[in-house]
């Protein structure tokens, strides 16, 4: 027997019939003799529903009662997947947040979790009950709902699984697992049977959409095992694990595409001491994440360029941010450029293997795409490039590390 945590996602649960067959999935998991707790989302697209009426209600709204409003699309599908389970013969009940109890700090709209007691929803699973707990909210010490931020409900799945220990904290979603790249730019990539904690946070970070970049933070700290698979489809998905878990290591697991991005270079900053401070306290204060920088070693002593990048959507208020700090930094010009995309390597072997770099600018060198800024850590390698040779890095760095052969278990 084992206790394992079930999460279903948006498109999994949108309207009835998709609920159904969430319940039989779960039964299947009941009749083997598991204890299970489920955690679902709201259906596909409510959230940004009830997000919206709170915006037309009022555009500066009490963020204390958005959150009232938006934590009830997991209310309705916990309540409604309930009364499928005990359609079909399961002894199922829903768990609000509260009702576990899951306790958040008081950031309403963006809450942590701090606690959760799992005793309740122990004492009903030895019972042999379904507990379906609503994700993505909990209660503040105020006794008011709080959520967990967009796409939060995958945090509250690894959370209880944690909190319950959990052998399993499976995510159900509409894709059969994390690939190698995304399959919409290259249809060969290739579905991974096992990736590492880290891995996955650098894909998750990098807008791989299928795990919300907290809730694999999460995983990481607290050891949870996780598997993301399709609820459509019956197939083993893939597991994120732990690094000695994996037998035979990838060098390289993943290309992650990235285009929400943008470039700014200031041309010919005076080269003293204080003028990385002066260009990035400011952009730091006004809550602009900046990713990749390069500084020049200046020819002449005396000024030097900084590029460096940050996410497109920033990118008007960082050129005001610093065309304000104009005297403080002493540039000549600043050039602004959102056409640009960053593609990453991803792969715990790099930290045992060489050559993955030169193999990734070979393969871009060959198709004529040009390297603006490199970036490296441990595990990954990211260029900026032209964002209109997204496809054809993808494309070109995907066959360089043979990901579409490799280990096709
Ligand atoms: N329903 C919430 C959202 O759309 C939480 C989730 O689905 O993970 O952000
Ligand atoms: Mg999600």
């Amino acid at each position: 027997m084992a206790r394992i945590v079930m999460k279903f996602g948006g498109t999994s649960v949108a309207g009835i019939e998709r609920l159904r067959i969430v319940a039989e999935r779960v039964k299947r998991e009941v009749d083997a003799g598991h204890q299970i707790a489920v955690v679902v989302s709201a259906m596909a697209g409510e959230t940004n529903r009830l997000v919206d009426l709170c915006r037309e209600a009022a555009p500066l709204h009490d963020l204390r009662e958005y959150d009232a409003v938006v934590a009830s699309g997991e209310q309705v599908t916990s309540g409604l997947l309930a009364l499928c389970l005990q359609n079909i013969g399961v002894t199922a009940r829903s768990f609000q947040g509260w009702q576990v109890p899951i306790h958040t700090d008081g950031l309403h709209g963006q809450a942590r979790i701090e606690r959760i007691d799992p005793d309740l929803m122990v004492q009903r699973m030895e019972e042999g009950h379904v507990c379906v707990c609503a994700g993505f909210q909990g209660i503040a010490d105020t006794g008011r709902i709080t959520t967990l931020g967009r796409g939060g409900s995958d945090l509250s799945a690894v959370a209880l699984a944690a909190a319950l220990k959990a052998d399993r904290c499976d995510i159900f979603t509409d894709v059969t697992g994390v690939f190698t790249t995304d399959p919409r730019i290259e249809p060969k990539a290739r579905k991974l049977d096992q990736i590492t904690y880290e891995e996955m946070l650098e894909m998750a970070s990098l807008g791989a959409k299928v795990l919300q970049t907290r809730s694999v933070a999460a995983a990481m700290t607290h050891g949870v095992r996780l598997q993301v698979l399709s609820s459509f489809e019956d197939q083993p998905g893939t597991m994120v694990v732990d690094e000695e878990e994996i037998v035979e290591k990838q060098v390289v697991s993943g290309i992650a595409p990235s285009r929400d991005e943008a470039k700014i270079t200031l041309v010919k900053v005076a080269d003293k001491p204080g003028v990385a401070a002066a260009v990035f306290g400011p952009l730091a204060e006004a809550a602009i994440n900046v990713d990749m920088i390069v500084q020049n070693v200046s020819e002449d002593g005396k000024s030097t360029d900084m590029t460096f990048t940050l996410p497109r959507g920033d990118l008007d208020r960082a050129v005001a941010v610093l065309e304000k700090s104009r005297a403080d930094i002493e540039y000549e010009r600043l050039i602004a450029d959102a056409d640009v995309a960053k593609i990453s390597v991803i792969g715990v072997g790099m930290r045992t293997h060489t050559g993955v770099a030169s193999t990734m600018f070979a393969a871009l060198a060959e198709r004529g795409i040009n390297v603006q800024v490199i970036s490296t850590s441990e595990i990954k390698v990211s260029v900026l490039i032209a964002e209109e040779y997204t496809e054809l890095a993808v494309r070109a760095l995907h066959a360089a590390y043979g990901l579409e052969a490799a280990a096709g278990k």
